[in-house]
Parts: C-alpha cells; structure tokens; sequence
C-alpha cells in the first residue's frame, strides 16, 4: 500500500501471527503499556466492570495471552464478599505457548496461581476449533483478540458452542473512531510514531506495523454486532470507549 505494508494473505495469518506474538511475549505487557500511555489498563478495568462476574462464574479467557483479563477477574471476584466460598474457575487459552509461559509466571508473581476460591488452568488453543465439549463455560471473554484471528466467524460460532445456555459472550477490540479530530490524531500517532516505537523497543518493526493495519481492516462497530447476531447470540449490543477507540460488544447465548 501508500505506507508500504504488507497485507497477509489470509492463508498465511495464522503463522504470521504465530511469529509475531513469540517475538513480542517478553515484550508484551511493558509495549502495552508504552503504546496506549496506559489507557488499555483502563480499558480493560471497564470491560471487567462491563463482565461484573459473579462467584460460581466459569470463565473461558480466549486468546487470553499473558492473563491481562483473567487477573482483573480474579481481583474482581476476590474483592466481592463471597460468605459460602463458592467457587469460580477460569481458563486462558491461547494459541501461542510463549504467551502463556509469561502469564503463568506473572500469576506467579501476583499470588494468583494458588487462588482457592478460583482456579485458573492455562491451555495452549485454537480459538477457531476448541478441544472443549459444548457449554462448559457460564462466561467467555476475548480481549484484542479477535482481530488477530483468521477467522472471526469461527471463534464466534466457537465461543457459542462452549458456552451454556444463559452464558455471555464479551469482546474487547480496537475498533472505528467517531470523532474526526481525533482520528486525525490518532493516524499521526499509529503510523508515524506506533512502530517506530515498537521497533526501537523491541526490534521488531513488523509486528507493529502488522497491528495498526489490522485495526484498520477490523469490521465496524454495527457490522462486527451483525456477525455476533449471526453466530446465535441475541440481546447483542456494544460500548465504545475513547470516542470508539475501542468498543465492547456483548451477548447472551438465550
Ligand atoms: N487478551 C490479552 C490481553 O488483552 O492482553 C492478549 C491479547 S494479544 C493482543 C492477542 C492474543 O491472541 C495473542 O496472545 C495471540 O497469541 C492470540 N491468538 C492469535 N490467534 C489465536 C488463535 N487462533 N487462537 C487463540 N489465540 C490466538
């Protein structure tokens, strides 16, 4: 294109995805954090606010990377009163070991692996084809995700199957602005400054190149609720954040 970028072929995402995120896990969270001036944490802070998970909730974090999302919702349910010690459990999946390796470690850290009112199992999955049988989860939560994925109408009809009956599908994504001054702004900063940054912190030009231009490609905010709608869900609604920076989508498997 005008910039230079490569489009991935879609045959070929799945591995360059694969490579970009082995290269980036150490990098992951501190790059996070660089980029969005810390605003993702926000992002995130509101989507489990958004989630509001109960105690006895079983949670399938997809594409949950280093457990961004699975912590908040440990910190969440653990700051609720929970007088008869139900438990909840949570699983991270994701597609790339590397990444889990990285959020094990920082459960670790946090004192979170050994939760016992929540367990938390980590598995290396293909959010397009699960290993788990049909409604094993009351919760499914995939946090900028989606987007990486070949094909998003496969992880949604996925994410329907393992839900139960009652269950709620949530997703986090970077997704079209609805403020033109700040468009402005923010195509300045992602072409100009994102991989320039990216690459001076960890090496890899590439892979941020590849992530501003899949944000671009993402389908907008109605259309993204249209595919959702199709995969079965119903009561399908959705949030933005930041103008549309990012949006909240959310529905129920009824
Ligand atoms: N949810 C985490 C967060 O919010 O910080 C991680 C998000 S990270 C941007 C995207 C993750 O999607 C990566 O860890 C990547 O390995 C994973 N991923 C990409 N394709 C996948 C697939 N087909 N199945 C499961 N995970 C996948």
């Amino acid at each position: 294109t005008h910039f230079g970028f490569q489009t991935i072929k879609e045959s070929e995402k799945t591995n360059e995805v694969y490579t970009v995120f082995e290269n980036v896990a150490n990098y992951y969270d501190i790059m996070n954090d660089t980029m969005s001036m810390g605003i993702h944490r926000i992002w995130k802070d509101i989507f489990i606010q958004e989630l509001g998970p109960t105690h006895g909730t079983h949670l399938l974090d997809s594409a949950g990377g280093t457990g961004d999302i699975t912590f908040r919702y440990m910190n969440f349910l653990k700051n609720t009163p929970n007088p008869q010690a139900i438990r909840s459990s949570v699983t991270v999946c994701d597609i790339n070991q590397h990444m889990l390796d990285v959020g094990k470690e920082r459960a670790n850290r946090l004192g979170l692996s050994q939760d016992t009112n929540c367990s938390i199992t980590w598995k290396q999955e293909n959010a397009e084809n699960f290993s788990f049988p049909e409604e094993s989860f009351t919760a499914y939560t995939i946090a900028f995700g989606i987007r990486n994925i070949t094909y998003a109408d496969k992880v949604l009809s996925e994410a329907y199957r393992v839900l139960q009956p009652g269950g709620r599908f949530l997703c986090l994504e970077f997704s079209h602005i609805n403020n033109g001054a700040l468009q402005w702004l923010y195509d300045q900063y992602s072409f100009q400054i994102i991989p320039v940054m990216g690459h001076l912190i960890t090496g890899q030009w590439k892979a941020y190149q590849y992530l501003v231009e899949s944000i671009r490609r993402f389908p907008k905010q109605e259309d993204f609720k249209d595919m959702i709608q199709t995969a079965g869900f119903r009561n399908v609604t959705y949030k933005n954040l930041t103008y549309g920076m990012v949006a909240i989508h959310s529905g129920f498997k009824l």
